[in-house]
This record gives C-alpha cells, sequence and structure tokens, in this order.
C-alpha cells in the first residue's frame, strides 16, 4: 500500500474528528474527515422550536474545569450563559415531594437516618473514586475487586436505607443513562473522578450543567468545520479501514477508496468494532469493543408560552425516583420566552417508552412535569424528543460505559493504537470521559500523538 505523505483520514465529524482534524492542519498535515451523517456535530446536534429559539437534542452542558471547553468556545468566537439556576429544586424520594435550595452541597429534607446515610455514602463513593488511576484505572488499588462487582452491588453494600439507595440509583441513570446493574464500580468510580466529583457531575451550581453556549453547542462543531472547509466531507459512511506498514486505505459505502498515512476512528466504541478491518484487529481490541454498550437515553422538551414554574420559587429542575421522566432542567433562553423544560427518559426507562407510540411517549414525559411543575404544564405549545438509541451513527448516548470485568482485562487496548490506526473519542479521555470536554482533549491528544511519531 502507498503510504500518502502527510495525509490523515480522520473517521467522523464530531467533536473528537474536528478538534483533531483542525490541530493536526495547524501542524501541516493533509487531513480529509470522513462524515457518515448529512451534519456535523454527531452527539451535539441543533434544533429549533416553532419560534426559532435553538435548543439542543444532544450535548448542551459545560462546567467548571471543563477548561478545554471554555477555551475553544472561546476561540471560535463563541458565548456562554449560565443555566438558569433560581429557586429551589424539586426532589421526589419514596414518594415524598421536598424542595431544595439550588447550591452545591443542599441536601433534601429527608429524615435524619436517610441524611446520614446519603452523606456517608457520597463521602465513601467520593474517597473511593479519587483512589481511581484516570490514565491506568486497572493499575488502581482495589482495581479487581471494584471491577468485579457492579456498581448497584456496591450501592448495596455502602447505603443502607431504601431511600439512600435509589437516590444512588437516580444519579446512576442521569450520568450513565444505564441501570446500575449495567456497569462495573470501578467504572463509576473511575467517571466521577474524571469529572473531578459525583457533586461535580450532578451539579448546576460548579459543577457540569453550570454553562450554555449562545446558539447552541452545534455552533462549536459548525465552526470548527467551517474553518476546516472541504476537508470535511459529509454522507460519506466508512465501511472498511485496510492497513499495512506503508499506510492506511479507507473505503466508504460507496466504494471511494482514499489513502493515507494514518488514520483516527473517532465513532462511539460499538460502532467502531463494527467497522471491517484488514487484516483483522487484534482480539484484545476487537473484545474490548463487544463489551462497551452505548447508554439508552430519549431527550425531550416542553415548550410554553413563559417559565411559569419560575413564579412558585422553582428552577425547573426535578430529579424523582419515579419515571418514565426522573430528571429535568430549565432550558428557557436567556430573553426568558419561551418557557422551555428538557427530560430525560433514561435507562429502562428510555428502553421501554421508544417501543411505544409517539403520542403516548409525549403524554407520559408531559404527565411528569405535571406532577413536578403543576396543571400548568398540562398544555405545551410544543413537544421536540430525540431517541438516541435509534440513531444509525450513535445507537445510544450520552456514551459508552464499562461492564464489569472490562477495564481490568482490556483497558489496555482503550487508546493503544492497532499500527497506523488511532482511536480517539469522548470514551478514550482520562478527563472528563464520556463528555464533550473529553471528545475535544482526546481528539487534540490523538493529533498530538501523530505529529510526534512522525
Ligand atoms: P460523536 O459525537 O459520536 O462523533 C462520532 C462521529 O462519527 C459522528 O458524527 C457520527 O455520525 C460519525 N460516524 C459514525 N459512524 C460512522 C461511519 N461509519 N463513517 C463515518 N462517520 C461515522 N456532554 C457534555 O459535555 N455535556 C452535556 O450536557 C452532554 N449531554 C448529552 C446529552 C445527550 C442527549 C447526548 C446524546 C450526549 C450528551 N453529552 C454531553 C455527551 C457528548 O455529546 C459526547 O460525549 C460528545 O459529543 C462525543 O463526541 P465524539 O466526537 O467523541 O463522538
Amino acid at each position: 500500500m502507498r503510504d500518502s505523505g502527510n495525509r490523515v483520514i480522520v473517521v467522523g465529524a464530531g467533536l473528537a474528528g474536528l478538534s483533531a482534524a483542525r490541530r493536526l492542519v495547524t501542524q501541516g498535515f493533509e487531513v480529509t474527515v470522513l462524515e457518515a451523517r448529512d451534519r456535523v456535530g454527531g452527539r451535539t446536534e441543533g434544533a429549533v422550536t416553532a419560534d426559532g429559539t435553538s435548543i439542543e437534542l444532544g450535548g448542551q452542558w459545560v462546567g467548571p474545569t471543563q477548561d478545554r471547553m471554555y477555551e475553544l468556545i472561546a476561540e471560535l468566537g463563541l458565548e456562554t450563559f449560565p443555566t438558569y439556576n433560581e429557586g429551589q429544586t424539586l426532589v421526589q424520594l419514596g414518594g415524598k415531594t421536598m424542595r431544595m435550595a439550588p447550591k452545591r452541597g443542599a441536601v433534601p429534607k429527608l429524615n435524619p437516618f436517610v441524611l446520614a446515610d446519603l452523606a456517608q455514602g457520597m463521602a465513601r463513593f467520593n474517597r473511593a473514586a479519587k483512589t481511581v488511576s484516570l490514565d491506568e484505572p486497572w493499575m488502581s488499588k482495589e482495581a479487581k475487586l471494584l471491577d468485579g462487582q457492579t456498581f448497584e452491588t456496591w450501592i448495596r453494600s455502602h447505603l443502607h436505607t431504601p431511600t439512600g439507595r435509589e437516590y444512588f440509583r437516580v444519579a446512576c441513570e442521569a450520568v450513565f443513562s444505564t441501570e446500575s446493574t449495567d456497569l462495573s464500580a470501578l467504572h463509576a468510580l473511575f467517571y466521577a473522578h474524571s469529572g473531578t466529583d459525583l457533586d461535580t457531575l450532578l451539579g448546576v451550581d460548579r459543577g457540569a450543567q453550570q454553562d450554555r453556549v449562545v446558539g447552541g453547542t452545534i455552533r462549536i462543531a459548525e465552526t470548527m468545520a467551517a474553518q476546516l472547509g472541504d476537508r470535511v466531507r459529509l454522507n460519506t459512511p466508512v465501511r472498511r479501514i485496510v492497513h499495512d506498514g506503508d499506510g492506511v486505505r479507507v473505503e466508504t459505502t460507496s466504494g471511494e477508496v482514499l489513502e493515507g498515512h494514518r488514520v483516527i476512528v473517532t465513532l462511539p466504541p460499538t460502532l467502531a468494532g463494527r467497522l471491517e478491518y484488514s487484516p483483522a484487529l487484534p482480539s484484545w481490541r476487537d473484545q474490548l469493543t463487544q463489551r462497551l454498550p452505548a447508554g439508552s437515553v430519549v431527550k425531550l422538551y416542553c415548550v410554553y408560552p413563559e417559565p411559569f414554574w419560575r413564579a412558585d420559587g422553582l428552577n425547573g429542575q426535578a430529579a424523582s425516583d419515579e419515571g418514565p421522566v426522573k430528571v429535568t432542567f430549565d432550558n428557557t433562553p436567556p430573553s426568558g420566552t419561551p418557557g422551555i423544560l428538557v427530560g430525560f427518559m433514561e435507562a429502562n426507562d428510555g428502553r421501554t417508552w421508544v417501543r411505544r407510540p409517539h403520542a403516548e411517549r409525549r403524554q407520559a414525559a408531559i404527565d411528569c412535569f405535571v406532577r413536578y411543575f403543576g396543571s400548568q404544564a398540562a398544555d405545551p405549545v410544543e413537544y421536540l424528543e430525540r431517541d438516541w438509541m435509534a440513531e444509525e451513527y450513535s445507537r445510544g448516548c450520552y456514551g459508552a460505559h464499562f461492564t464489569p470485568g472490562v477495564w481490568t482485562a482490556f483497558g489496555h487496548a482503550l487508546r493503544e493504537p492497532v499500527g497506523r490506526i488511532h482511536w480517539a473519542g469522548a470514551e478514550c479521555s482520562p478527563v472528563w470521559n464520556g463528555y464533550m470536554e473529553g471528545a475535544v482533549r482526546s481528539g487534540e491528544s490523538t493529533a498530538d500523538q501523530i505529529a510526534r511519531l512522525l
């Protein structure tokens, strides 16, 4: 195979692929980005409500310590604004509804036994998370023990009240969009450490939900793609990668062949594993991608003439152990109208409800908003949703999770290149794994890795 000079082919025009391409271009590489969809952005996606307000169907929030995202947003000439966080948050647990201050570290008014249980559980979780190595989780103290159990097993052995356990399960669904029975305890701890700690992952005030991007996060991908110009090719799904010591040949589903020096695959792990490779990938790499399933989520919106819940002293945030929409936020634009509530059907709720007719799912979502914010929520002027499991080029979200035993047996294969094939994407990042920050960091560090090799 011919070695095509300094040409790098990037598969996927999500945040990882675009930031890798951008970094490579500044280092003098010839780059082509091949994207299957008819748009860039991957798991970030923009939409507009009937009145023209920008919303996000995919990733939307940024928060403190996501330094590269804030830098990139500024570099691209974009701006952030704070998530609405005035008024109280609603918490429904064990059939009781409580109001809570929206400040970091605030706790719902639960009975003292539950409060003590939760406080101890959080402290134990955050302490254990800090001991997990971000670069090599499988080398952490207790890695085998923690990776040999599900997060549910960890919850049962560290929390002792039904409500305390339920709180952790809801948190698991909100962060991983999967059941606590699905993922490794080591992964839950790694992921929290990767994004600082559990309070940060769950919070608005100094947390991962603190800020939004004016005009929507899709503008990040669109602005990077505009800078890259015709290096980005849409509607070009990659089917096969042929590789040897001299170069790579990337074949698209339409039969087009592109030759290059190296290729960066930025697909979510399950989809990366579904491409054909010749020669076949080493067993450890293939076995890794067989074991990294995507989460299950439907992101949905109800639009109202105004954010009526604010007059009631509420900030639009709810967390409940009763679904199918267990987590909500206020996504009203800074102008103050229309009033927009965003909610998520996650894990088994998502899996169950995507099989039901659209009208039933819409009504189930509205019923949840009514339960949280009252009868004024019953009649939205608009309902929008995105089922990420049905997306051919994502097949689930927010990201992939490690099932038990995978970090310790296959973790070493996550970022290890196979010959001239490099791997990038949100799931590959030691820091803010699974988030937009992780995607950008991973894209850029993979580009730097290639630059160093040449
Ligand atoms: P992707 O965006 O998945 O990029 C991969 C690209 O490859 C896609 O464009 C895809 O179309 C393309 N592709 C797939 N198959 C092929 C093929 N065969 N050939 C060519 N191209 C192909 N993160 C946050 O930081 N904050 C949030 O608030 C947040 N909320 C989220 C909410 C939702 C509903 C979702 C879905 C995600 C959320 N995330 C959030 C996660 C965040 O969006 C992702 O981590 C990030 O966008 C992943 O970027 P990536 O480039 O690694 O992967």
